[in-house]
């Protein structure tokens, strides 16, 4: 075995490191001082990677969310044992189906890796030289319907198990869509407004033929009641994000529904390595994080937090329109990202900066302040902020503009 001293030594003559040692930024010393004393290091700043406030919502561009401290606990303690992966994934999906009042429940790589994982199993069943098959469908049913105005990007992880997506426009079109090959109907829940046929229907017509159904709900708390919503609905396969507003990890997710479709996609997980899942990998750390993540976002007083995001939402608005030729307007999305969010605009000719430059200047200022919009506004939401953050961001945005 290596010692140490040699494993610096060698590390020392890598590109990296030996690049540092070169200009003395980096000795074996300092390096060896510096992996053993991890407490209070600054890695972002170590590394000349900024951190910003958020003022923008849960974008993976912005790695998603801050998880609580009974999360990283839970992460922390994970790390110190091992455990038999499956008796895990068995023993949480249990708790969660327990918590969530449906028939079963697992952790999954993601809402995307969810989607992927829960069509696999539709396809496959228990049937594991159809799961060592996938992504050749031949033989296999293999075609999801999908409403026209539900089509988004998204649709990928369907797409990832080998099958095809086909897009109808009303119940007609989709009676008419439905073949020996149809697996499975998918409904984009954030886009109900977007077509014709509403949850009741779609599950109706989902059990008249036949055919399971799968809804994505990645963003879609809050409001908590929507983690139980759907399922008692009649979707088979219900898919969240982990990492958005139950703030669990980032690279997480959750499948709920029917036992017998989640014990078929689990066939396509990790351990297993003859599988189109095995690179969706989610481990102890990841599965007891998003449990005391979906515990903590339980328990929490809903109310209170809602009022607290109105007002901070208030404190910037009114800071914004302080600024003569500043117009705020206070809005909730219905399903997706519902949540208390502010949008700023202005007329340009008053008050001289594009909203463009007025982000970049957010963005770029100390501290960094990152916000969503385009050619016409600035969209602020504060639920993944740490409180307090909205004062600055208030201030922020004043000065910029009344600087304009
Ligand atoms: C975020 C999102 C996803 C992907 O979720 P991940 O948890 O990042 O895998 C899928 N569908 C919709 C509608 C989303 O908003």
């Amino acid at each position: 075995m290596m010692s140490r001293r040699k494993v610096l030594k060698t590390l020392s003559a890598l590109p990296v490191a030996g690049g540092l040692m070169g200009t003395g930024l980096l000795s074996a010393k300092t390096l060896e001082t510096t992996v053993t004393q991890t407490a209070g290091r600054n890695f972002f700043k170590e590394l000349g990677v900024r951190t910003f406030i958020n003022a923008a919502g849960t974008y993976t561009s912005m790695t998603g969310c801050l998880m609580r401290k009974e999360v990283t606990d839970a992460i922390k303690y994970a790390t110190t044992e091992y455990v038999n992966l499956d008796d895990l994934q068995d023993k949480v999906g249990e708790r969660i189906a327990e918590l969530l009042d449906c028939e079963y429940a697992t952790v999954s790589s993601g809402c995307f890796g969810a989607m992927t994982i829960g069509l696999a199993g539709v396809i496959c069943g228990m049937d594991n030289k159809k799961v060592s098959q996938l992504p050749d469908t031949t033989g296999l049913k293999n075609e999801v319907i999908v409403q026209k105005g539900h089509a988004i990007g998204y649709t990928h992880a369907l797409l990832n198990t080998g099958a095809k997506i086909v897009e109808v426009d009303g119940v007609k079109e989709l009676e008419k869509a439905i073949n020996k090959n149809t697996a499975m109907f998918w409904f984009l829940n954030a886009n109900t407004a977007n077509g014709k046929i509403k949850h009741e229907e779609f599950v109706a017509l989902s059990q008249k033929h036949g055919i399971p159904c799968m809804i994505d709900c990645a963003a879609d708390v809050p409001p908590v009641e929507n983690l139980f919503k759907y399922t008692k609905l009649g979707f088979d396969l219900v898919c969240f994000s982990g990492g958005k507003g139950i703030r669990g990890p980032q690279s997480a997710g959750l499948l709920l529904g029917k036992r017998k479709y989640i014990e078929a996609a689990r066939l396509h997980c990790p351990p297993r390595g003859t599988t189109i899942a095995r690179g969706m990998k989610v481990n102890k750390e990841e599965i007891l994080g998003m449990l005391v993540a979906l515990e903590v976002y339980l328990s929490k007083d809903h109310e209170q937090e809602w009022k607290l995001w109105e007002s901070q939402i208030e404190l910037i608005s009114e800071s914004a329109k302080s600024v003569a030729g500043v117009e705020t307007e206070i809005h909730v999305p219905p399903v997706a990202n519902h949540v208390p969010s502010l949008r700023v605009t202005w007329d340009e000719s008053i008050v001289k900066i594009t909203k463009e430059e007025a982000r970049k200047q957010l963005r770029e200022g100390h501290p960094s302040i990152q916000t969503v919009g385009g050619k016409d506004d600035i969209g602020i939401t504060t639920w993944m902020m740490d409180p307090g953050q909205e004062r600055i961001v208030a201030q922020r945005l004043k000065e910029i503009l009344a600087n304009a």
